[in-house]
């Protein structure tokens, strides 16, 4: 088959897929190597059917819905590399509002406490964003990293090794009140270290939206994606339990669901948290909602 043929097949293939060109081209590339050029230049060069097969099975892969970013087994979040696969949530381009406004919050405390700070990211799945954050903090924050599920953690695992950040990993329920006893302070067990700032992307889906998902989510983890039957279940139990673990004036920042704003911002504030901020994502729904330890 020649390189013209081959991605006239994907074509077919991927027909009912939205803004299928772009899937087109990274299945070419990475199943195929077959750049864009290469296509444009070299239409009748032959490619071997060892290397037709992998781009047509991964084509017939795509358009039964599955996850793009799960069959390339990588997606970039915040200019990084990270590794997916089923049983992680993929990152999403709106989460990278999240990082924007942890880091601004991040460098003024820093500049203000003139120390190393100290921020704890639960649900961290891929861990897109602990990475994210301590890649651009560098030797400014020290971050921590949780997560659940025995899928997500190798990803975890690996997208730190890989990135080469310094984040340290704990495995475990963020539900579980003794998930805290991992920050007790080595030297005084009845302490505990002084966290600066607590981020979360926590699952916010309600019951309808789980419902109504988009076929390509439906084969992402569930535990991932649903809050409890209004979504908010996370968002209770960190600001009331994790809370415990923050400095005064301390950080709490979530990613929020559409139209879920409001709600956590009043269970911010029902936690002790005050000056709530809020930010929109780039569709310009508000994403992220924020409030300081009083
Ligand atoms: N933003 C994701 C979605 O709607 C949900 C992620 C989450 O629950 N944190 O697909």
């Amino acid at each position: 088959m020649t390189v013209r043929e081959l991605n006239e097949n994907v074509d077919k293939i991927l027909q009912d897929i939205p803004d299928r060109d772009f899937d087109k081209t990274c299945i070419l590339e990475d199943f195929g190597n077959i750049t864009r050029e290469a296509l444009a230049l070299h239409p009748e060069e032959e490619i071997s059917p060892d290397r037709c097969q992998k781009v047509l099975g991964a084509a017939n892969t795509r358009a039964l819905g599955y996850p793009l970013q799960y069959i390339l087994g990588e997606w970039e979040f915040y200019g990084l590399k990270f590794r997916v696969g089923e049983g992680v949530l993929i990152p999403r381009a709106d989460t990278e509002a999240l990082v924007d406004v942890s880091l601004v919050q991040l460098r003024k405390m820093h500049k203000k406490l003139d120390r190393k700070v100290h921020v704890i990211d639960l649900c961290s799945g891929s861990g897109c964003v602990a990475i994210s954050i301590a890649k651009k903090m560098e030797e400014a924050a020290q971050l921590y990293a949780v997560e659940l599920s025995g899928e997500a953690f190798p990803y975890l695992s690996e997208n730190v090794r890989n990135n080469n950040v310094n984040v340290r990993l704990f495995r475990g329920d963020v539900m579980d009140g003794r998930m805290l006893d991992n920050f007790r302070d080595p030297i005084d067990d009845e302490r505990f270290i002084p966290i600066d700032c607590i981020v979360a992307n926590p699952p916010y889906l309600t019951d309808d939206e789980m419902s109504n998902l988009q076929r390509e989510v439906t084969f992402e983890p569930e535990t991932a994606l649903y809050g409890g039957s209004d979504g908010l279940k996370f968002y209770r139990v960190i600001a009331c339990m994790w809370n415990y673990l923050l400095t005064p004036g301390g950080l709490m920042i979530f990613e929020v669901g559409d139209n879920e704003s409001a709600i956590v911002s009043r269970i911010l504030e029902e936690n002790g948290f005050g000056d709530i901020f809020t930010e929109k994502d780039g569709a310009g729904i508000i994403r992220v909602v924020g409030g300081h330890k009083m």
